[in-house]
């Protein structure tokens, strides 16, 4: 069905309805809000990739004070830099933000560029983050289509495929871009944002107060928590780990990840890893950390030296692995490391110990 004849409603009507609630119950007062810097307005929306606002806002300042400019950006060593991500979780998402301040430092001037086919290169970019980023910071006509847009879209729709499917996505593009407004963009864009994140939320829609409520079919149905429809969920893969903690005196030794894969370019425990059996349901009592594509299970073994084995013997486990490089870190020296979230509070917990 063409999108002209899926739309079952008047746009202006629709446009303005969610505007004037954005006005009223949307959100202001974002940091990255009031002058729309594109450089903040860039950041805010990667740092919003996979993670909630309130959970940001923090680390966006702390970000931006440390790294003001694009350049800061840039030229800053891969250390800091992932000790001010450290705990956002998709480290990758860090690597590409400087990957890019490099090339915009090499290629703009250092200046965020406001065409798509520019931004669209820049690693760490998809297409929603760059019309995102085109509609707030420089108030261009372009729609994005983030997990909260769409699944407001699947409910409005009642599409009863997942919208993770290549047709279903399609589909849900061609809506965004034949709804969104030309005036106005940078509100509208930050009120579909809201209305996901704070009204058509993933269990508890609040259909009573949604601009949307009179040609909402998934409401009409009075189901509307049945949108998204569910995907058939695949068991995740479980792995186990064991984590050393040796301490000597007021230092721990910590290991730092090469740049790629699971906690790229973070410091952490040495490890070994744990094969299924007796071991395992063990450490199945103990702590979990969910991936992606598997859950990580795993426990911390704290191991006190003696001076001797500090200055002649370093257990095996704590020997450099591969170009994994090992340093021992005093606990009042902690904060300075990208530690992973999961290690960041227990370790923390050791320098009031
Ligand atoms: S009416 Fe309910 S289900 Fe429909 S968009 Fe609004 S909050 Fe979501």
């Amino acid at each position: 069905m063409s999108v002209e004849r899926l739309v079952h409603f008047n746009i202006r009507d629709y446009q303005s309805r969610l505007l004037s609630w954005f006005d009223k119950s949307g959100r202001h007062d974002l940091p990255w809000q009031g002058e729309f810097n594109p450089y903040h307005v860039w950041l805010s929306e990667v740092m919003l990739q996979q993670t909630q606002v309130k959970t940001v806002i923090p680390y966006f300042n702390a970000f931006i004070n440390r790294f003001p400019t694009i350049q800061s950006l840039a030229e800053a060593s891969e250390d800091v830099l992932m000790a001010h991500w450290a705990g956002l979780g998709y480290y990758a998402r860090a690597r590409n933000l400087q990957k890019s301040a490099k090339l915009i430092c090499s290629q703009h001037n250092g200046k965020l560029p406001d065409s798509y086919d520019r931004l669209i290169v820049l690693p760490g970019i998809g297409r929603s983050t760059a019309n995102a980023i085109l509609s707030i910071a420089f108030n261009q006509a372009t729609a994005i289509l983030d997990g909260n847009v769409k699944r407001v879209f699947v409910r409005v729709f009642a599409i009863d495929q997942h919208p993770s499917e290549k047709e279903v996505e399609k589909k849900l593009w061609q809506i965004a871009d034949y709804l969104m407004p030309k005036a106005r963009t940078q509100a509208y864009t930050q009120a579909q944002m809201d209305l996901g994140a704070t009204l058509c939320t993933r269990t508890k829609p609040d259909c009573t107060l949604c601009p949307h409520q009179s040609i909402c079919l998934a409401h009409k149905k009075a189901m509307p928590e049945r949108y998204p429809v569910k995907k058939a969920k695949k068991a995740k893969p479980a792995k186990t780990k064991l984590y050393y903690l040796y301490r000597y005196q007021n230092k721990i030794y910590l290991q730092k990840n090469n740049a790629t894969g699971i906690w790229g370019g973070l410091y952490v425990l040495p490890d070994s890893d744990c094969q299924m059996g007796e071991y395992h349901e063990m450490l199945i009592e103990n702590q979990k950390h969910s991936f992606t594509h598997y859950d990580l299970y795993y426990d911390i073994k704290m191991h006190y030296l003696t001076e001797n084995e500090f200055k002649h013997e370093m257990p095996s486990s704590a020997l450099v692995e591969g170009d994994k490089t090992g340093k021992w870190v005093a606990l009042d020296q902690l904060d300075d490391y990208a530690l992973p979230a999961p290690f960041k509070k227990q370790l923390c917990q050791l320098q009031s110990s």
